[in-house]
This record gives C-alpha cells, structure tokens and sequence, in this order.
C-alpha cells in the first residue's frame, strides 16, 4: 500500500468511516525499500496496489512513479475517474502500470449523485479515453444490489461496457456496512430493511440475492433486474 484513507465519502463506501475522510501518504523511500526487499526475498516482479486512492495528487505521483521507474517492476491499481489526467496517466505507465481500475459503480448520473459518487458518466468516459491513448488494460468495478437498481441501469452497465470495450469488469454486491451512510439513514435510500447477517459478511458479497429489502419491490423483482447484468458477466466471461 502507498496510501491509506480516502477524502471522498460515498454514501456506500466504509472508507469514511474508517479513515474520516484523511489521507496518509507514505514516504516514496519507504515504498521503495518494500519493494526493493520483496524482490530481493521473493524475486517478485508484478504487484497489485491496494490503495483506495493514491492518485490524488499529481506531485506524489510524479514523486512516486519516478522512483519505481527504476525497479524494472509490473503493477496494476484503481484510482477515480475524475483523477484520471493524461499526466497522472502517462507516470503510471512509464513506471510499469498495466491495469487501471475505476470505480464506475453504475452508469446513471441520478444513482451516482444518491451514492455520493461525485462522479458522472461523461467523467467516466473521459477518464476510459485518456487511459487508452497507452496500452493499459482498464477494469471497471460495478455494484448490484443497490436500492436503485433498475432495468434501465442495468443496461446502461452493459452498453458501457460495450461501447467502452472493457478489459476487466468487477461486479460487487452491495452491503450496508454498519456506520456508512445508507446504513444510518436507510430510509433516505430507499431502503425499506437490511439482512443485518449479512452487514459483515463479505462472503455473501458475490451472492445473487440484495443484502437489502427496498420500499418500492419485491425481492423477487429486484433479483431479476441484478441477474440482466449477472448473466451478462457470465455470457462474457467476467464473473
Ligand atoms: S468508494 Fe472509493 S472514492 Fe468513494 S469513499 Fe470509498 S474509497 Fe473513496
């Protein structure tokens, strides 16, 4: 990890809780020795950073990729679309980036303003543009489940896709995780219950079924809007 914690706070997110909206950069010296001993112990050239967001700032970036340039390594990361820059970009590359993921959630400008996202679609295409003027595989990570699903959003998901040509697509079930947003103020979303068994167990996380109930469907419905996209990933090999 380069960094922890997050300034933004989507309403789904656990990172605001956790790290109360601060970001701790760590010391490029230090990042560099820990790769430089994994190497040497492990012979390990690929990594794959973890961080929530270590591009936020152009100046580390530029501080940071500098210095791995050097170690001759491969590595993959996620940051925001609206941190995508051709700049931030181009460093990312030169020091080995292969795979830039992007929180793209869902594709409808009205969902991600409920979520908190702070980002909009055209952001998202713009960002997916800048990434492939380099040969960096892009990977979109999508939420099901959430109390806004629809048909519509559905297939926006996958005509982004499409239109987009995606290298790599994550798909996440959505679970209210105590203390963030939509957990507190379920109602607000469109939340009518939360399966609270379910609140802590990541393991449901890929599971076909909402970890929510929603005030306007029945479960049953809310399944078969999740499974439009669910099977789509399959029929392509995603999921
Ligand atoms: S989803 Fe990403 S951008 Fe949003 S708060 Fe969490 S870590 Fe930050």
């Amino acid at each position: 990890m380069f960094s922890r914690g997050c300034p933004y706070k989507c309403a789904f997110c656990s990172s605001p809780q956790l790290y109360h909206q601060k970001v701790r950069l760590r010391p490029v010296s230090s990042i560099v020795k820990e790769i430089k001993d994994i190497i040497e112990t492990y012979n390990v050239r690929q990594f794959r950073i973890q961080d929530d967001t270590f591009t936020l700032g152009y100046k580390y970036v530029k501080e940071l990729t500098d210095e791995l340039k050097k170690l001759n390594i491969y590595y993959r990361c996620s940051t925001r679309v609206n941190k995508v820059t051709d700049e931030i970009i181009k460093c990312l590359y030169e020091s080995g980036c292969r795979e830039v993921g992007l929180g793209i959630e869902v594709v409808n400008d009205d969902v991600l303003k409920k979520l908190r996202k702070q980002i909009t679609v055209s952001q998202a295409e713009k960002a997916v543009e800048i990434i492939r003027k380099y040969p960096i595989a892009v990977r979109y990570f999508f939420m099901i489940g959430l109390p806004f699903d629809s048909y519509d959003t559905m297939h926006n998901n996958i005509d982004f896709i499409e239109t987009t040509q995606a290298d790599n697509v994550v798909v996440g079930n959505f679970i209210p995780f105590p203390g963030n947003d939509m957990y507190i103020n379920r109602a607000k979303y469109n939340i009518k219950s939360i399966k609270e068994s379910s609140c802590m167990n990541i393991a449901q996380h890929l599971e076909l079924r909402p970890n929510i109930l929603r005030t306007d469907m029945p479960e049953e419905e809310h399944i078969k809007i999740m499974k439009i996209f669910y099977d789509y990933l399959i029929m392509k090999k995603f999921i």
